[in-house]
This record gives structure tokens, sequence and C-alpha cells, in this order.
């Protein structure tokens, strides 16, 4: 009855005052996204499982829980598809492991969590949640994080749950590139096999609790055929990850750029310092990784309610829910 009460009175708000608010917006990875190399089936799956992230999440908006809660409750839901490169359906890396990495950050308190380099946690934001809340650090990696992830009762899972074969079929095309063009490596001098995109999927959420906080997350298998324990953005408050009281955001795309700009961070430091708008500092932070060589999207979501979702790749996954729960997600330009 409550509940009834707070729809119709927001409901009646948005009718009389216009500006729509929104409450949490995700994305599902950006990438080579193109409706002419994905079937109806496909598509109709992918937005099924983003309105089933995004209804999950606003469930937790609805209860009143905190944007923490329901950034979680959306990314476990993307984690656990294989649609999805985190999670189950994460991608492999040249040694063909999946090796994941995640993140949170909490706008109130500036608090934030990271796991990277893990195989074994069935659900790397819960981990990242759990370093978060229950530790005195911030990152936690490899085997040391999977050990304080059972410590803490998070499910634990044979290396073998990630495996999907899309993935597995993923990696030998892009090792097959590879071997045909073994080109000299630098960050300014990438090798052919880097044609092929080697990232799709990554997922986040930034969510707006009923107190007017702000948490951003992001859960990644990282990039295909990635070496040496490389790990990404994703994990890296400020890069892939990042929330203050104003805005939250989460990035996807080619992690060492997003690395090198400090991606999230400066959607944050462009309205904090220049005063600028959400969708201005978005935009602008996504054309400065652009001219850097870089590609990817993000998401973002200030106090007020505004969402930006810029990217310069063909598609993103991606979608947003408002305050009285209208749901919308898209995939391409
Ligand atoms: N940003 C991720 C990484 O570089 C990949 C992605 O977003 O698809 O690890």
């Amino acid at each position: 009855m409550k509940n009834a009460a707070v729809t119709l009175f927001i409901f009646i708000s948005t009718f009389f005052f216009g500006q729509k608010k929104y409450v949490m917006v995700i994305h599902g990875g950006a990438g080579t996204i193109t409706r002419e190399a994905m079937t109806q089936e496909k598509e109709n799956a992918y937005k099924a499982k983003l309105t089933e992230a995004l209804k999950a999440g606003y469930k937790e908006f609805t209860y009143g829980k905190t944007s923490v809660e329901a950034v979680a409750a959306a990314i476990v839901i993307l984690e656990d598809s294989p649609l999805f490169n985190a999670g189950k359906g994460a991608v492999f890396t040249s040694d063909e492991k999946n090796e994941l990495d995640a993140s949170i950050m909490s706008g109130k308190n500036k608090s934030a969590g990271a796991i990277a380099g893990v195989h074994t946690i069935k659900n790397p934001i819960k981990a990242a949640i759990a370093v978060m809340e229950k530790s005195e650090h911030v990152m936690l990696s490899g085997e040391g994080a999977e050990k304080f992830a059972k410590l803490q009762g998070l499910e634990i899972v044979d290396p073998k749950y990630f495996w999907t074969k899309e993935r597995w079929d993923g990696l030998q095309k892009v090792k097959k590139k590879e071997a045909q063009n073994p080109t000299k490596i630098s960050q300014n001098n990438l090798p052919a096999s880097y044609e092929i995109d080697q990232k799709f999927g990554t997922v986040g959420a930034v969510a707006l609790d009923r107190k007017g906080n702000i948490a951003a997350g992001t859960s990644t298998g990282g990039m295909t055929n990635k070496k040496y324990g490389r790990i990404g953005d994703a994990p890296i408050i400020g890069a892939g990850t990042y929330a203050n009281t104003q805005v939250g955001i989460s990035g996807t795309g080619w992690g060492e750029f997003f690395i090198r700009a400090t991606a999230a961070r400066t959607v944050a430091a462009k309205m904090e310092y220049l005063n600028k708008d959400l969708k201005t500092a978005a935009q602008e932070t996504i054309d400065e990784i652009e001219k850097m060589g870089g590609d990817g999207g993000l998401i973002a979501l200030d106090k007020d309610g505004n969402i930006a979702m810029p990217f310069n790749t063909a598609g993103m996954y991606r979608g947003a829910v408002s305050e009285n729960g209208e749901i919308e997600v898209e995939i391409y330009k």
C-alpha cells in the first residue's frame, strides 16, 4: 500500500513537473555490435537480460535499499548470464583462463572496493562490495582476493564454471590472427590481432537511492587473449568506476585507454571543477579517449537523476530505469 502511494506520488510529480528522473543506468559492454551481425533472437535475449537487471535494481530502489544494493542486484544478474563478459561468459586470457575483475564505489563517503585477477569467485561484484565493507583495503588481487571472498562466505566455484563455447571460439580466432601477424607491440603500436574486437560485454551499473546517494560498479572478464596477469580499468577506481555525491560512472571499452585517461574520474572532475553538465562531461571524456586511439563507452548518472551514455563504438548494450519504473534498453548507435 505504502509502495503504491509512493509510486502514485512519483507519477503525479513527473506528470506535472515534466523532467524524467532516472534512478539506475546500466551497460553490458561496448564494441563492434552491429545490427547486421545480430540475430533477432540474440537481440531479444540481450534486451530481456538488460530489462531483468534493471527490474532487479529498481526493486531495491522501491524497497528503500541503498544504491550499493541496487548496483549489486543488477550486476549479479548480468554476471550470471553467459551473454556478458563478466562472471559466467567471461572472455579467455592468452593462458586459456577466465580472469575476473570488479569494483564498486559508494559516492556518499567515497568508500570503494575492488578485486582483480580472480578465477573462482562466482560473483566478483559481491567480492568487491565485501572488500569495501569488510576489509581495511580497497583492492585485493588473485589468490588473496579469493581467500578473502571465501572467508566472507561468498560462493566459490570451479574455474570451469566460467567456460563458454562462444568465448573459447573467440580466443582461438584472436590467437590465429595474432600468429599470422606477429608485430612489435607497444601502447601506440598495436598488433593486427587487435583488429578483431577483443572486448565485448563488460557490465556496469550506477544507481541513485531514495536518500540521494549514488553508487557505481563494474565487472568484467577483461579483454580476450590478455596476457601476463593483465588488469584492465574495470577494477581501478577513477578509471573504470567512480562515484561521489554528485555523480557515478561506469566505463566499458579498451581498458588501457580508460586507465591512461583516468576516464571515470575525469567525468566527475569536469563537473566538479569546470561546472560542466553531465552530458558534456561524459561526451568529452569519450572524445578524449578516441583522440588517444581508444574506444568504448560509459554510463553516468547524477544526483538529479540525469543520465548520459556516450560511446564511440558501433554499439553499447545499455539501459535505464526512471523513478516511476519506466525501462528503456538500447543496443545500437
Ligand atoms: N574495459 C574492459 C577491460 O579493458 C573491457 C570491456 O569493457 O569490454 O578490461
